[in-house]
């Protein structure tokens, strides 16, 4: 008997090939790897045929979602999966594919989709999600441009199976924008370390009955690179910090996948140590790990997102979740941070002018005009 198969809680599970657990994607009759493979982090993307051996090895060992987007490595990353696809398909085995478009008008949609299709190489993609919607704002100003109604165009055209919702909204704004429109699917940011603060948004989407994807799982790397930090989202000494950040993940029945960044083979080995090992967390140990988050990190940015009203247009929370790695260990550099992770420069800080809008909407009421001031030193250049 597999391990899973030992709880109860398996009744959510089907067990295929190896441990790997499936779930259903929502309502499409679809059953996703509870590990999917997110296409950001290949070692080298130039190396097509080398990159592609990810996604066969992946789905080798259980791994079905592949998850991408244009801009990841700037198109090269749907060109690998477009270069696997051939290789994939010889598995004879079900994968999916999800790509998405951050345009804010029907033409760049219909621009990025055409582009996507022809790196990912086929005609139809799997999931196509309404990619990064930053804020209600932003949300609202697509949809004023036709951009939902173009996506389920899409969706009848039969150019994608199922349309999507990918977020970086705090909880209500998820649950708002999900009364508004009907989608199959949400891809959203959510952890161990800020699920407190996202949590309204996933039990929307899971009272809707839709399939709910988890990018960074790890916390943006901020578990990963913190493990002594972090060591008390672990419930017992055989986890290690990313068992506990994906058992965490998967204790949640309505979560369907945890898309991880795979650099190397070794990565999905990880991953799928962490599938086999998986013994989910009661609800008494989430509901103290969640009270221990909100007591002890309250002085943390959560990247809600309710910053976002500057008038000057500073990315406050790209900041202030950059100060984060500097405040959970002060050897991290905030600053290589903002600029990696970002990709914001911290001379976007002289445009400020302190009008303080932002420190009045931070749900956390960090101080961030102090933070501001101790980005710029020259220790953390
Ligand atoms: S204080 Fe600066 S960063 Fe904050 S809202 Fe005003 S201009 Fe923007
Ligand atoms: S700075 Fe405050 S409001 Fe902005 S994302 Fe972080 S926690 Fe949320």
């Amino acid at each position: 008997m597999g391990l899973v198969e030992n709880y109860v809680f398996c009744l959510f599970f089907a067990i295929v090939g190896s441990n790997m657990i499936y779930r259903e994607y929502g309502k499409t009759g679809k059953k996703i790897s509870a590990i999917g493979f997110g296409g950001m982090r290949f070692d080298n993307p130039n190396d097509l045929d080398k990159s592609a051996e990810m996604l066969v090895y992946a789905l080798d060992n259980g791994i079905n979602y592949f998850d991408t987007a244009p801009y990841y490595f700037k198109g090269k990353s749907e060109k690998v999966y477009g270069s696997a696809l051939p290789e994939l398909k010889k598995a004879g085995k079900d994968f999916y594919f999800s790509t998405k478009s951050m345009g804010k008008d029907i033409d760049t949609v219909r621009k990025d989709l055409d582009k996507s299709l022809e790196r990912l190489n086929c005609d139809c993609v799997d999931f196509f999600h309404v990619w990064c919607v930053l804020s209600p704002e932003d949300y609202s100003s697509r949809k004023a441009a036709g951009v939902i109604d173009e996506f389920h165009k899409i969706k009848e055209e039969g150019l994608a199976k199922h349309i999507c919702i990918s977020t970086h909204m705090n909880g209500s704004e998820i649950r708002n924008v999900l009364t508004e429109d009907d989608y199959e699917g949400m891809t959203v940011g959510y952890s161990a370390i800020n699920f407190p603060f996202r949590e309204d948004g996933i039990r929307a989407a899971a009272e809707k009955n839709m399939g709910i994807v988890i990018m960074n799982p790890l916390g943006g790397g901020m578990i990963v690179g913190n493990p002594e930090e972090f060591s008390f989202i672990k419930m017992n000494e055989e986890q290690t910090i990313v068992d506990a950040a994906i058992h965490f993940l998967l204790s949640d029945e309505s979560i369907t996948t945890a898309l991880v960044g795979f650099s190397r083979k070794e990565h999905i080995d990880q991953a799928l140590n962490a599938v086999n090992s998986f013994k989910p967390y009661t609800s008494q140990q989430v509901a103290s790990l969640k009270e221990k988050i909100q007591s002890d990190f309250q002085s943390l940015c959560t990247t809600c997102g309710y910053c976002k009203i500057c008038p000057q247009d500073i990315p406050v929370w790209a900041f202030m979740e950059s100060y984060n790695h500097a405040l959970i260990n002060s050897s991290n550099k905030p600053l290589e941070r903002l600029a990696m992770h970002w990709g914001v420069n911290k001379d976007e800080l002289d445009r400020c002018i302190e009008c303080g809008q932002c420190e009045e909407a931070c749900t956390q009421h960090l101080p961030i005009l102090e933070r501001f001031e101790l980005l710029k030193k020259e220790s953390w250049h």
